[in-house]
């Protein structure tokens, strides 16, 4: 055979072993006939990849008796709490890490600030904190993989960072330079995208394959899931929706435009827009305290006068943007994530309004706001990044291809 029809040979088995492995996570316990009639592979090759899924002991069988009687029927599950992964979010001038198993449990946490720097000390310094939470917390374990999500643009499938809002890293293959310090593959997303992800294999949208996650924070996104999987345009991050134009007279955002939706409703504009109020004399609650998001929130829902008007002028605009999501998308479900469903019942109600009077009625039917569910679990996309790499074939192909 040539060096293409062996590559060709090599594909073919990564994509019949994802698929078969893919049926038993989101349908297991299955049976081998079920994955043959719904995968349309050969009973022979079902077999045949199953055998190779034990071996590294990715799935197991479950003995149980046949619903027609008569002898014992096998079924497959995956196998997912021996396996690890570490999971990084490198913020703003901060460094989270968890380790978790594959079935989503975090077993450690760390947290440590990470100063802005050079990027010749930048990459030396991220390597050093990975390898001494993989040493101190994953020693002696089965670790598949690290997955690494920011804020800013990244291409995921080059594994390189586009923009980062605090470190020099545009064009660097971050994915490849420190998976070969680590001597582990490194999956690398933008942190919304992936938990949008998470929330699919994990959270809020884990029942439907099209969904939308929008996280209002430091600035405003959106996560888009077709299909159970990212949208996406050529590996390039997309649904930038905190950059959509709202208002002609608007402040200046840091995209250099002005009047974007984060210019309005992201948590600094909230707070610089109470603080603004406060200066001018308004009277409020919050004149007495520290002005947090969580002391908005809490006075808004107090019926602090003030707090309300903030966080419902807010709410407003958000509905706006997400009635254009929902016209384009169509989405299953649209999840929130952020400070701001702190007020759950003030602000929700006044989305779903908006939702209802500015999409589309057979778009928005039945629809209705959910909160994420990984509101405080910052480093959760990271796992959705690895299970991704296990579910397409990617990382399942490199696990297969070890000794077991
Ligand atoms: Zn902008």
């Amino acid at each position: 055979m040539t060096r293409a029809q062996i590559a060709n040979v090599d594909l073919v088995k990564q994509v019949n072993c994802s698929a078969v492995y893919r049926l038993i996570d989101s349908r297991g316990p299955i049976s081998r006939v079920r994955i043959a009639e719904l995968s349309h592979l050969a009973p022979a090759s079902v077999t045949k990849i199953t055998r190779s899924l034990l071996e590294q002991g990715l799935i197991r069988e479950l003995e149980h008796q046949a619903s027609t009687g008569g002898r014992r029927a096998i079924s497959l599950t995956t196998v997912t709490h021996p396996f690890h992964l570490v999971a990084v979010k490198l913020g703003r001038e901060e460094l989270r890490l968890t380790l978790y198993d594959l079935s989503g449990r975090a077993h450690a946490r760390h947290v440590l600030p990470f100063p802005r720097r050079e990027q010749d000390v930048l990459l030396p310094a991220l390597h050093r904190h990975i390898a001494d939470f993989i040493q101190h917390e994953a020693a002696g374990l089965r670790l598949m993989a690290v997955g690494l999500v920011m804020p800013g643009l990244t291409d995921a499938q080059a594994g390189r960072v586009l923009a980062h809002p605090c470190y020099p890293l545009a064009g660097v293959p971050l994915a490849e330079r420190l998976g070969a310090s680590l001597g582990l593959p490194v999956f690398i997303g933008n942190d919304i995208r992936a938990q949008a992800l998470a929330e699919h294999y994990y959270g809020a949208s884990q029942d439907c394959l099209d969904s939308v996650l929008v996280s209002v924070h430091h600035g405003v996104g959106a996560g888009i899931i077709t299909e159970g999987r990212i949208f996406k345009s050529q590996g390039r991050d997309v649904a930038e929706i905190g950059h959509i134009h709202v208002d002609p007279l608007g402040e200046r955002c840091d995209c250099g435009n002005f009047g974007c939706l984060e210019t309005m409703v992201a948590d600094a504009a909230l707070l610089r827009q109470a603080r603004h109020m406060l200066d001018q004399g308004y009277h409020s609650s919050l004149a007495e305290q520290e002005l947090t998001m969580g002391a908005l929130c809490r006075a808004a829902l107090e019926q602090d006068r003030l707090a309300v008007n903030i966080l419902c002028q807010a709410a407003e605009r958000l509905g706006q943007v997400m009635a254009i999501v929902i016209n384009l998308f169509n989405p299953q479900r649209v999840l929130l994530s952020g400070a701001l469903c702190e007020a759950e019942s003030l602000v929700f109600p006044i989305i779903n309004k908006a939702i209802r009077h500015q999409s589309l009625p057979g778009f928005h039917q039945g629809q209705v706001l959910i909160r994420a569910r990984f509101q405080d679990d910052q480093t959760i996309g990271g796992l959705a990044l690895v299970k991704r790499g296990l579910l397409e074939g990617e990382l399942l192909q490199r696990i297969m291809e070890q000794k077991s």
